[in-house]
């Protein structure tokens, strides 16, 4: 802390800016998902599909701060978030009930491996989601840059019910919709963005878990996709720890190879969050 920042507070704690942040749109999808928009902190520069600490001020005066992965693109000037609500999680439990014009903390050093220079140049990106973890795609769909470098981007996205699909439903139909976006990527930018979602407990129009879809060959069917393979296709993964460890075994069983920000290949991945335990 300086003596020259100005302050303000965040639920009735004191806190330096610029790291609280107004916040100006919510948006329920579910009791256990909500969605925010914040105001974007001029000194806030992100390459889309990378995370950031944001939270609360703690009971114990220190801030209470998580990762997120900020879904809104680099371009936006106001940041997007999509949370789940843990019924007792320390953060969320709270989050939750956060409303427009109130403040909360969000630290302005974006990090993260699901970034298009994390992977080398290709035909077709695969953005391969569960649950909370469409957050960093939903940045990645709304970048005229991920357009730029595929010619096809594919979004898979599984939860367990038809509900927990609304988010990125919504966010396909608005991308569609958005005249800038063809304007600046191009009339046939619509098909360019391929949308499979699948539910896994509740029966839905595409049924099963992205896994099986892959390895049965019906997404390929369905999208009418002739194959995966490290000549063409790159791929991204966030979910669960176990999602990511199966999707691990999938994608190198097609021959891609796992890169990182400092050595590019053909897929990466990042937790959606941390399980008990891992
Ligand atoms: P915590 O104590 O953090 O978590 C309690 C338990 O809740 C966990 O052990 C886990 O079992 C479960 N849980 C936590 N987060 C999730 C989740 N997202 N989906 C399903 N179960 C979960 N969360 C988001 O909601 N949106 C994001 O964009 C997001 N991005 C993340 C990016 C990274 C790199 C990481 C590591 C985590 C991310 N998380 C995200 C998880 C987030 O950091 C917190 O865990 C979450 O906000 C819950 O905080 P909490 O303090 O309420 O509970
Ligand atoms: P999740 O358990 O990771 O499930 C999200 C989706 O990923 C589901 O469709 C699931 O399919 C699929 N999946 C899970 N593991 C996979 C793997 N190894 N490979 C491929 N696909 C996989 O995440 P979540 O639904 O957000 O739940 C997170 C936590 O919240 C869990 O502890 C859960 O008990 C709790 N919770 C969830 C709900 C809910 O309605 N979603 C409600 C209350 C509490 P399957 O259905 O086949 O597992």
């Amino acid at each position: 802390m300086t003596d020259q920042m100005p302050v303000t507070t965040v639920n009735a704690k004191t806190v330096t800016l610029p790291d609280a942040q107004t916040v100006t749109h919510v948006r329920h999808w579910t009791d256990r998902l909500f969605s925010f928009r914040v105001k974007r902190p001029a000194s806030l520069r992100f390459r889309s599909g990378e995370f950031v600490m944001l939270g609360l001020m703690g009971d114990s005066g220190k801030p209470l701060l998580r990762a997120y992965s900020i879904a809104s693109p680099a371009w936006d000037d106001e940041l997007e978030f999509y949370s789940i609500k843990v019924p007792d999680g320390p953060l969320t439990s709270r989050l939750q009930h956060v409303r427009e014009g109130e403040q909360i903390i969000l630290r302005t050093k974006p990090v993260g491996t699901l970034v298009l220079d994390a992977l080398l140049p290709g035909n077709r990106l695969w953005l391969f989601a569960t649950g909370t973890g469409i957050a960093p795609f939903a940045s990645l769909v709304r970048d005229p840059e991920t357009y730029e470098r595929y010619a096809e981007v594919v979004l898979m996205h599984t939860c367990r019910d038809v509900a927990e699909l609304d988010y990125g439903r919504k966010l396909v139909e608005s991308i569609r919709a958005d005249d800038l976006l063809a304007e600046l990527i191009g009339e046939d930018f619509a098909d360019r963005l391929r949308y499979y979602p699948s539910t896994t407990r509740e029966p839905s129009a595409t049924m099963g878990r992205i896994t099986d879809n892959l390895l049965t060959g019906k997404v390929l069917a369905d999208l009418a996709i002739d194959g995966i393979s490290p000549d063409k296709d790159r791929g991204m993964v966030c979910g669960s720890f176990e999602f990511i460890k199966d999707m691990k075994a999938v994608l190198e069983g097609f021959g891609l190879e796992e890169g990182a920000n400092s050595d590019p290949k053909h897929y990466v991945v990042e937790k959606a969050f941390v399980g008990d335990g891992i």
